[in-house]
């Protein structure tokens, strides 16, 4: 082993001021096969510390924002060394030729204390492999998929997941399994800024479960998904500006987008509402854990005219065996989609269209909103044009809660299930009401619950009116 890199320093609050990332260069001679990087700063490891500073990789392919092509991996804070040879990485980096040249390490100013904080790194580099960090990425032929004849049908999944691929104590294939347990058809795996799970993923895929890979872009302004990517994707934002052009990044390789968790302690997004996302995570974890300020957020969007999809994510972070709870798995809750395959461009499809209905659990009441006038039938999503249309709402398993209708206008009904199926239905015209979406509340306890003091079972995306 020789030493590559050795630095000290402390950075203060107005480092962080100038700048929430520091780039340190070292270079790599010809002939190494193992590097080794390690870090350490003041309140490392321990949950009150006022100083938080994460860890990355570039190699010499490049380091520049949105053209980062030797991005190499990212720990966040969760690891204190990252191991990369050219057949293994630590998880949450990039296995591949320890290139010859100039690499960075990256360190990310989360939480700088107004005292400061000292920070030493150290890499190291070998000519031999060694013991590899981790089982290398199994050979692949491409992604797993079922088409199923093309009949649309109701698939159930989960769109926000973490492994020890970013800050969850267990393992990828733990979460997966977990997933395949639950009976789910599909499931994002959203890492936090890295892509090392990507291989996995598409070894793992099986007709019964698909897996969508996924990046949570974690800022530190806010967090964003990104479902169906084929590479990784920049995530180091400030500005709304540099947030919109990896928005723009990410459509480009036709993944979607989602404002993830925008409530207190989600953590929040402090970006404009305005970016160009396809949807809200208007759901995270069981009800209600602040879920109330997201779908709050989520409405503000509706009632502005905008047409973003209501998605839920467990944000489930995988558990050591034997460890969790049975209250919060992934599935909590699930989200439904609507659509023709179980292929990740028909999942992705759906989700752009709104056809996306969220419950509880995998087995938890049902709901379904659709309109029609004559032979013409509307879904969730869909657009259904001025003039007077029969909207159908249809509850099974619900008896002893409640229905709740909601449009532009606020709240329509509001009645209480008394048999299974339940069905409301009503005359109605979109003219005035923009849009209509159906929620199904829980039993209600004391009569001074307000409707939004019922815990959500279920809810759907709206049918909107016609432009
Ligand atoms: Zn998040």
């Amino acid at each position: 082993m020789r030493t590559l890199l050795h630095w000290e320093g402390r950075f203060t609050p107005a480092d962080k001021a100038a700048s929430d990332y520091v780039l340190l260069p070292f270079e790599v001679p010809p002939g190494i096969a193992r590097l080794e990087v390690r870090y350490a700063f003041e309140g490392q490891g321990r949950p009150d510390s006022l100083s938080v500073i994460d860890l990355g990789l570039f190699d010499p392919r490049g380091a520049d924002f949105l053209r980062a092509e030797g991005f190499r991996g990212w720990s966040g804070s969760a690891r204190a060394e990252a191991i990369l040879t050219p057949r293994s990485a630590t998880p949450g980096y990039l296995p591949g030729p320890i290139l010859p040249g100039r690499w960075h390490v990256i360190l990310g100013l989360y939480r700088i204390a107004p005292r400061g904080c000292s920070c030493t790194v150290t890499v190291q580099g070998s000519e031999e492999e060694g013991t590899l960090p981790h089982p290398p990425p199994p050979e692949t032929r491409g992604w797993m998929e079922r088409s199923d004849g093309g009949e649309a049908r109701w698939w159930r999944g989960d769109l926000q997941s973490h492994s020890h691929h970013s800050d969850a104590p267990g393992s990828l294939e733990d979460l997966v399994a977990a997933a395949r347990g639950r009976g789910l058809d599909f499931l994002a795996v959203t890492e936090h800024n890295t892509v090392s799970h990507f291989p996995y993923l598409q070894a793992w895929s099986g007709p019964d479960l698909l897996l969508i890979p996924g990046e949570e872009v974690t800022t530190y302004y806010g967090h964003m998904n990104a479902w169906g990517l084929s590479r990784w994707l920049d995530f180091r934002c400030r500005t709304a500006e540099q947030l919109r052009a990896v928005i723009d990044a990410a459509h480009a390789m036709g993944a979607l987008v989602s404002i993830n968790h925008p409530k207190t302690d989600g953590p929040p997004w402090e970006y404009p509402p305005d970016l160009p996302v396809d949807a809200v995570e208007a759901w995270q974890g069981p009800w209600p854990l602040r879920n109330h300020e997201s779908l709050v957020f989520w409405d503000r969007l509706l009632q502005a005219g905008r047409r973003v999809t209501a998605v839920g994510g467990s944000d489930k972070h995988q558990d050591r065996p034997g460890e969790g709870t049975p209250f919060y798995q992934v599935g909590h809750p699930t989200t439904w989609v609507y659509a023709e395959a179980r292929t990740i461009p028909a999942i992705l499809s759906a989700i752009r269209s709104g056809r996306v209905v969220i419950t509880a659990d995998v087995d938890a009441p049902w709901i379904e909103l659709t309109a029609e006038r004559g032979d013409q039938r509307w879904m969730v999503g869909d657009e259904a044009p001025p003039g007077p249309i029969r909207v159908r709402c249809v509850v099974r398993e619900g008896k002893g809660l409640h229905l709740r209708l909601l449009t532009r206008l606020g709240e329509l009904a509001f009645v209480p299930i008394d048999r299974s199926p339940f069905e409301w239905v009503a005359e109605l015209d979109l003219t005035a009401h923009g849009y209509i979406r159906a929620e199904l509340r829980g039993v209600r306890h004391f009569a001074e619950e307000t409707p939004d003091d019922l815990p959500m079972v279920a809810m759907t995306n709206p049918i909107y009116l016609s432009r």
